[in-house]
């Protein structure tokens, strides 16, 4: 059983849509299909709403116009008369229910977390539909599947988490027509809460998607198709010589997720890992490039990736002599979660009084808003703890196994970061095993991952580097076991 996902620009017109078709019908059978939204569809989706809940009515229908022609353009793609005619039929039947739901949110005023997602769900499904028909309209035998009765989840709207058991159960009705090779396109992005309401699994969910149908699914490989041809050794935009690795380890997965490359939904992984399924990176604009395996085993012990996580806040949490540092601890941990403020990276003085946390403050912009909220927070349970903020900070790791278990690894990070002028103002290696860190000024993030990318990533066999014997030098000299 191949999985196989496509993401919102894989499906961006019907032109792709069908590109989509004939990379779908090279794999073998049985097989499923995961759809995004077309891209831009899951924003004006929630702009739509935005607008509903605001009383503007312009911005409202601008919105739904917007949506509806995305769609016409890609349904006018289905070439089939009969095929087409059926889907618009569904299609009108889905925007209307939008219109309800848009309705709604009029009324209240405001945009309850379970509308909004029976709202951005309406991307998916009518996306899963157009495919589906495409894939028939080409002699495909292929069915539409809205996860939202297929996946389960529990009820954290706009957030939700999987329940595996339930999906697999669920799951198992499809089985039989999986097996008599006809291609079932689900959506991405959604599940089923336990009263049935669609939930969905947070932006960029459906990687996810894809991983849990695959895992419920026992698949032989899941294929995340997408824009780019695979993982990429650093952001093309800060190196030029970046390029595909060819395998990577789910840690190392993981942990370049969570350092910042964009490649999957953080939270992709972990299906694949509980049944040991290779997950397959790969381009749907250059199918026939091998693309990025992941698996349970790091190829080799290099240095894979290097990343930067620009715009972080380093908070700085200090307690007096004899106050409770844990408690305080908690307590920053709790706010910070509640405003759903990521955590890049934590440490500990030895002096036991005083904590740094490296944030994302995503939303809540810059430090005044985020130091206003800790204040609140310590004050409202009685600690003492002084909190300093700073701003313009970046986190760059290079990620490889192997490479960062290596006594010596961090001292060789943090030379090339000297050599190449970077002010380092924290680094780390004990908090994992797959990755090196150094806390950096935003402003050198890009000098930083441009110097480390020099030095520890292996030239291409045969290909021109900007200073080969330099970096093949430090290349080999990160290489262990
Ligand atoms: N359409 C959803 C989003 O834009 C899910 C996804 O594309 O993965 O977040
Ligand atoms: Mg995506």
């Amino acid at each position: 059983m191949y999985v196989m996902k496509f993401g919102g620009t894989s499906v961006g017109n019907a032109q792709r849509v069908e590109s989509v078709c004939r990379i779908v019908e090279a794999q073998p059978l049985p097989r499923a299909v995961v759809v995004s939204a077309a891209s831009g569809v899951t924003n004006l989706l929630l702009e739509a709403a935005k607008c509903a809940a605001g009383g503007n009515v312009d911005g409202r229908a601008a919105a739904v116009a917007a949506i509806r022609e995305k769609h016409a353009d890609v349904a006018a793609g289905i070439s089939n008369d009969t095929e087409r005619a059926a889907a618009l039929a569904i299609l009108d039947q889905v925007h209307a229910a939008l219109d309800d739901r848009l309705d709604e949110v009029a009324a209240a005023g405001s945009v309850p977390a379970k509308l909004s997602d029976s709202i951005v769900a309406t991307g998916e499904k009518s996306m899963s539909v157009m495919a589906a028909a495409m894939l028939r309209s080409r002699g495909t035998a292929a069915v539409h599947a809205w996860a939202d009765r297929y996946l389960a989840t529990d009820d954290r709207f706009g957030n939700a988490r999987p329940n595996r058991d339930r999906t697999r159960e669920q799951m198992a009705d499809l089985l039989p027509l999986l097996n008599d090779g006809v291609t079932v396109v689900f959506t991405g992005f959604i599940g089923g809460a336990p009263d049935g309401s669609t939930t969905t699994l947070g932006r960029g969910g459906s990687d996810y998607s894809a991983t849990l149908i695959g895992a419920a699914l026992d698949a032989t490989e899941v294929q995340i198709w997408t824009d780019v041809p695979g993982v990429l050794t650093a952001d093309p935009r800060q190196v030029a010589e970046a390029r595909v690795v060819p395998a990577v380890s789910y840690d190392e997965a993981q942990e370049l997720a969570h350092f910042g490359a964009k490649v999957l939904h953080p939270r992709t992984i972990r299906p694949a890992v509980s049944r040991g399924i290779p997950v397959r990176i790969l381009s749907t604009f250059l199918p026939e490039e091998p693309g990025t395996l992941v698996t349970r085993d790091a190829a080799n012990d290099n240095v894979k990736a290097v990343t930067a996580l620009k715009n972080l806040l380093l908070l700085t949490i200090d307690v007096p002599e004899l106050e409770d540092l844990a408690g305080a601890s908690a307590e920053v941990f709790a706010a910070l979660h509640h405003a759903h403020i990521e955590i890049a990276s934590v440490s500990q003085a030895s002096s036991r009084r005083r904590m740094t946390y490296l944030v994302d403050p995503g939303a809540h912009g810059g430090c005044a808003n985020v130091r206003a909220l800790l204040d609140d927070a310590l004050a409202e349970s009685d600690v003492e703890a002084d909190v300093r903020c700073e701003e313009g900070v970046a986190l760059v790791a290079a990620v490889g196994a192997g490479a960062a278990s290596h006594p010596a690894a961090l001292a060789r990070v943090l030379e090339v970061l000297a050599k190449a002028g970077v002010p380092v103002l924290a680094s780390s290696q004990q908090d994992s095993n797959v990755a090196l860190t150094a806390t950096v000024p935003a402003s050198q993030a890009d000098r930083a991952v441009q110097a480390l990318h020099d030095a520890l990533i292996k030239p291409q066999n045969g290909a021109r580097s900007r200073r080969p014997r330099r970096s093949d030098l430090l290349a080999e000299s990160m290489r262990v076991g």
